[in-house]
């Protein structure tokens, strides 16, 4: 079988076919940078980071596109339908007494620290919506020409009546769509389901620029379109998104882009579901809003990162600390099987490949592929590599194993553990995070150590190393060198 996605649009698990053979375009949609990423967040990212993950292995070329959102995320746009309401980077500017891009630099930076400490790849374009004002200002013009859109005193709506196919992506019917509209006492538009391009700035509204419409600043939809379009073309393989994006958001963007160019938009949807805590709904007015940093003081980040993947990204997960414990215990035991695999290929004796060993491999690569082909089916492809741990470590008590195997297996657990899933085995694990600062003490004493040893200080390369396994540290030698984890 060769991959299927489940597609939002058709609502059926389809073959991925790419409009260019060995080439995938994907974007996703991305934060809006005015406070910390949540885990709620941080399932969602790593979804999509599996998914460009698996598309590379295949031995596709992958263009990654991520926004940020820096600008027309309005606060009371829960729905993504309000017109009124406040930036959410102004008022929280305001509340920090920074500068909006001051703001957004700060937020922007923290979220990418917490997606490197879960080994989320980089997007290769991170696009920010200030940075593409003019690409966003062209795409209204389109629509207005192509009659689309109306101007109604500094603000640009879209016309939701003269765009037959709004609606197609969430099923939503005129009626369903008037009452997501909510609010709407609004004059300036001829159909309460119309949405805002661009709106007038206000004076205190700092964010602003200059349109043919008068000074102003664009609606939170048309930055989506603009720049998935500008780096990925006018039809693209695959955008992603939470499923609370479906509508308004994503039905948005399909009428803006789909109507200025009159063509289709993008080919398969991916909706990612939400995560809950001990059952509820996440919610800042909740008090259960728990921000990536926070779950990352008392969390590994390699556990967090195998609690997400041990679910359907298409499923709602529940985050509670019980479910973390059983899934750092899980971690930790793929870890020791691994470093032992490392370990005892170190000394292992040069012998024939164990036969059944062998097919084991094989066997345990093909029903990975073909958990990961069903839709990136992660729980399951999770479940193969824990399985094969299980026989690993008879093996490994037998000791029947030669290097060749023992090699193997390793590489099986490279490719795809590491490189697919993304999970590290070589770093401290233990469930408790190490901060930047003491990984890099740590490593300096390593260093310091190698020094030593290459020197044939024997004594005070075995110093360093007792002295730090008084203070709770192993240190282990491997073959990329000297490791080390907490007791
Ligand atoms: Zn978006």
């Amino acid at each position: 079988m060769a991959l299927h996605i489940t597609n939002s649009l058709t609502r059926k698990k389809e073959p991925f076919v790419p409009l260019r053979e060995g080439h995938v375009g994907i974007y996703v949609c991305g934060p809006t940078v005015y406070g910390h990423a949540h885990i709620g967040h941080a399932k969602s990212f790593i979804s999509f980071d599996v998914a460009v993950r698996y598309l590379r292995h295949l031995g596709h070329r992958v263009r990654y596109v991520q926004n940020i959102t820096d600008v027309g995320h309005l606060t009371d746009d829960t729905t993504g339908m309000a017109d009124e309401g406040e930036d959410k980077v102004l008022k929280q500017a305001r509340r920090e007494q920074v500068e909006p891009m001051e703001l957004v630099e700060r937020y922007t930076r923290s979220y990418f620290e917490d997606m490197d400490r879960l080994n989320a790849l980089r997007p290769d374009i991170s696009p920010r919506a200030s940075g593409h004002i003019p690409e966003q200002i062209d795409l209204i013009e389109r629509l207005i020409e192509r009659g689309l859109a109306y101007t109604r005193d500094g603000y640009v709506y879209f016309s939701i009546r003269d765009f037959k196919d709004y609606g197609k992506l969430s099923g939503r019917d005129y009626e369903e769509q008037e009452a997501g509209a909510r609010v709407l006492v609004d004059e300036r538009k001829r159909d309460p389901r119309d949405f805002a391009l661009w709106k007038r700035a206000e004076p205190e509204h700092i964010l602003r620029w200059k349109s043919p419409w008068g000074v102003g600043y664009p609606g939170w939809h048309i930055e989506c379109s603009a720049m998935s379009m500008r780096y990925l073309g006018e039809t693209f393989d695959i955008h992603g998104g939470g499923l609370e994006h479906t509508f308004p958001h994503h039905e948005c963007e399909i009428a803006q882009s789909e109507g200025a160019t009159g063509k289709p938009f993008v080919r398969v949807w991916m909706h990612n579901n939400m995560l809950t805590v001990n059952g509820v709904k996440m919610g800042k007015s909740l008090g259960n809003y728990t921000t990536v940093k926070d779950a990352l003081r008392e969390v590994d980040p390699q556990t967090l990162r195998l609690f997400f993947l041990n679910s359907h990204y298409r499923s709602v997960l529940d985050f509670s600390m019980e479910a973390i414990t059983a899934t750092g215990q899980g971690m930790e035991r793929l870890r020791r099987t691994v470093l032992s695999l490392d370990e005892r290929a170190r000394t292992a004796a040069d012998q024939e490949s164990h036969p059944g060993f062998n097919t084991l491999l094989d066997q345990t690569r093909r029903f990975f592929t073909e958990a990961m082909d069903d839709d990136f089916n992660t729980s399951q492809a999770v479940g193969e590599l824990f399985d094969l741990a299980r026989v690993v470590n008879t093996y490994l008590s037998a000791g029947t194993l030669g290097r060749k195997d023992l090699e193997a297996a390793r590489k099986l657990y490279s490719d795809l553990g590491e490189e697919v899933l993304g999970l590290g085995f070589q770093e401290p694990g233990q469930g408790v995070a190490s901060s930047g600062a003491e990984d890099a003490l740590i490593s300096f004493l390593l260093d310091l150590r190698g020094e030593f040893r290459a020197q044939k200080n024997w004594a005070m390369a075995d110093r360093v190393r007792d002295r730090l396994a008084e203070l709770g540290y192993l240190i282990e030698d491997g073959p990329q060198g000297a490791r080390w984890r907490r007791k």
